[in-house]
């Protein structure tokens, strides 16, 4: 089977060059071609000799997604629903764009193991890791067909990224890399469900990415009950992972919190959750949650979402509303893929 060539890194692909007998520098250029040029075929990268070019052709992938199915939000959110190759694999990626730029939200897995409840991702069976170079390939395909360039990347698409560590590192190395992407890891948040040593090899690492935690309540039993996760890493062991990751990054983490009615949102779990990040360089991105077809949880009402940043704002937890994008074409994790296979 052919190799795929967007799964090296730059450094892996000097290395991967030279076992095939060609200089070091060939590689640089061929990232050029691929992430900046962002070219089709072999072919066409036409500084590389014919020989090579071959060479290449012969025993490596240069593979595109195919685009299944694309939907506009009013908002100019677009959704992109891929097929990714092998056993008609679906994946979702989400281009936003604020007026900083463009904001792609890439899938991490084909399908996730994380179960949370109130999540659409949760029901469709897990399959497989991505690998870094369909990691990637998810921001080219957009870029290539709306001809623009992303400046920032959000893991938060179908998956945990923490659950797929060394892809998603390597993904980012690709990304990050000046002759590759060139997408800076200050331009990077990568979110979790709260994998605890995870957290703390992802802060060995001392990238200048952002940590996202989706927190969504300060106890343990509320906790428990939306996501299983936080049986094997109850909330104290995740809030001392996130402080170390503060301390070895000097990053202010950002908490992500779905607001439910009756569940999650009134102001004894926002007293609770002042005390819980009392003291951290912490941020808490307040969403009104996303209700899902049978889902069991409802969102807040717009009263209480702001009654509840208020208490926060004022009990000095900086806390902000998250504008709801792309509600009109499924934006929300998982939505797409689960419509497109029940029509089928
Ligand atoms: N597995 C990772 C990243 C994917 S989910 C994680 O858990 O962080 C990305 C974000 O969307 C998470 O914060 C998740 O909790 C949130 N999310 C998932 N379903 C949602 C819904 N129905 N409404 C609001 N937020 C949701």
């Amino acid at each position: 089977m052919k190799k795929s060539i967007k799964n090296y890194n730059l450094d892996d692909l000097k290395e991967e060059l030279k076992s095939i007998n060609e200089k070091p520098f060939r590689a640089e250029q061929i990232f050029k071609w691929i992430y900046q040029d962002k070219v089709n075929s072999f072919d066409d990268m036409t500084n590389l000799s014919l020989e090579l070019r071959k060479k290449l052709n012969d025993n490596y992938d240069l593979r595109n997604f195919k685009i299944v199915n694309k939907l506009e939000s009013i908002d100019g959110t677009k959704k992109y629903l891929f097929d990714v190759g092998d056993e008609g694999n679906l994946i979702e990626t989400v281009l936003m764009s604020y007026h900083h730029g463009y904001t792609i939200c890439v899938s991490s897995q084909i399908g996730c193991k994380m179960g949370c409840k109130f999540c659409a991702s949760t029901g469709i069976p897990f399959s497989r890791n991505l690998t870094s170079g369909e990691i990637v390939e998810q921001v080219l395909a957009i870029e290539r067909d709306l001809n623009l360039r992303i400046s920032n990347i959000v893991f938060m698409g179908i998956g945990e990224p923490l659950d797929n560590f060394e892809n998603v590192m390597k993904s980012i190395q690709i990304i990050n890399n000046p002759k590759g992407l060139n997408i800076g890891a200050r331009h990077i948040s990568i979110s979790t469900s709260g994998i605890v040593p995870k957290i703390y090899e992802l802060a060995d690492k001392k990238l200048q990415c952002t940590l996202s935690i989706s927190l969504h309540s300060s106890n343990n039993k509320t906790r428990s009950s939306m996501m299983p996760v936080n049986d094997a890493y109850p909330i104290k062991e995740l809030i001392k992972a996130c402080k170390y990751y503060i301390q070895k990054t000097n990053k202010r983490i950002s908490f992500e919190y779905a607001l439910a009615k009756d569940n999650n949102d009134n102001l004894d779990d926002a007293k609770e959750l002042v005390k819980l990040l009392d003291g951290m360089l912490a941020h808490v991105n307040l969403i009104p949650i996303n209700q899902i077809e049978n889902g069991n949880y409802k969102k807040s009402t717009n009263e209480n979402i702001i009654k509840f940043r208020d208490y926060l704002n004022d009990h000095g937890i900086v806390a902000t509303i998250r504008r709801e994008l792309g509600s009109d074409i499924s934006a929300a994790c998982g939505q797409l893929r689960r419509q497109h296979l029940k029509n089928k």
